[in-house]
């Protein structure tokens, strides 16, 4: 008996990335994107460039990863374009891992992106207040994926940026929990780091630029 092969599948194009989209709702993150990835060739739309911003899924995911897949295919799907999705937040050793993925929500979700940073800081202290500094040990993380609108994953990637918390919030820069997190080797909180610096040392500029390497930039 003679065999055939079976064609062996053509493998889907890349889709042109020079022109991505971020999929956040958060100014400050974008800001940090553009700055870490526009000097490497890519440029970086917010989710403010489309005609009709689609409402945010839930990310209900137990994961930085998959709450970084979730959003990036579903806005890849819905956009029609490649699009870049970032799932961070802060894990302190000695809660267990907490904030982590609930971060953003800690306090809760009401009020504006100011006030829940204020209210998520609060809470953080108060979580903290019996511990001492020495176990304050905490690391940014962020989980970035890259899905093109057919559902491929392009590129997955993840960075952190160690510190430990600090009772009383330094610096006007970034956000979040950035004014909390005690940079050890910089002496300064992540807040007091001009962006550049941020950009350099964090858990987001090592991500973005782990995703550029994948795309072999
Ligand atoms: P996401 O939008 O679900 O990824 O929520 C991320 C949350 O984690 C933010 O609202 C912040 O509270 C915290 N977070 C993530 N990255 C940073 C950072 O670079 N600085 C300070 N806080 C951050």
């Amino acid at each position: 008996m003679r065999m055939t092969a079976s064609p062996s599948p053509t493998p889907m194009p890349m889709p042109a990335l020079d022109r991505i989209l971020f999929a956040s709702s958060n100014p400050h993150k974008l800001n940090e994107v553009r700055a870490i990835l526009e000097p490497l060739g890519f440029h970086v739309d917010g989710l403010d460039a489309l005609p009709a911003i689609p409402p945010e899924p839930d990310e209900d995911e137990e994961t930085f990863e998959g709450n970084a897949r979730l959003k990036a295919l579903f806005y890849a799907r819905t956009t029609g374009r490649p699009c870049l999705a970032d799932d961070s937040g802060l894990e302190v050793d000695a809660l267990g891992g907490a904030p982590g993925v609930r971060s953003a929500r800690y306090a809760g979700a009401g009020g504006t992106r100011a006030e829940r940073d204020r209210a998520n800081n609060e809470r953080l202290l108060r979580d903290l207040a019996h511990v001492p500094p020495a176990q304050r040990s905490a690391r940014f993380v962020c989980a970035m994926c890259l899905a093109a609108p057919d559902g491929r994953i392009l590129a997955e990637s993840r960075g952190t940026f160690e510190g430990t918390i600090i009772d009383t919030p330094r610096g006007t820069h970034g956000f979040g929990y950035d004014p909390l997190l005690l940079v050890p080797d910089a002496g300064c909180t992540s807040a007091e780091l001009p962006p550049e610096d941020k950009n350099r040392r964090s858990h987001r500029g090592a991500a973005a630029r782990g995703v550029a390497r994948a795309l072999g930039r």
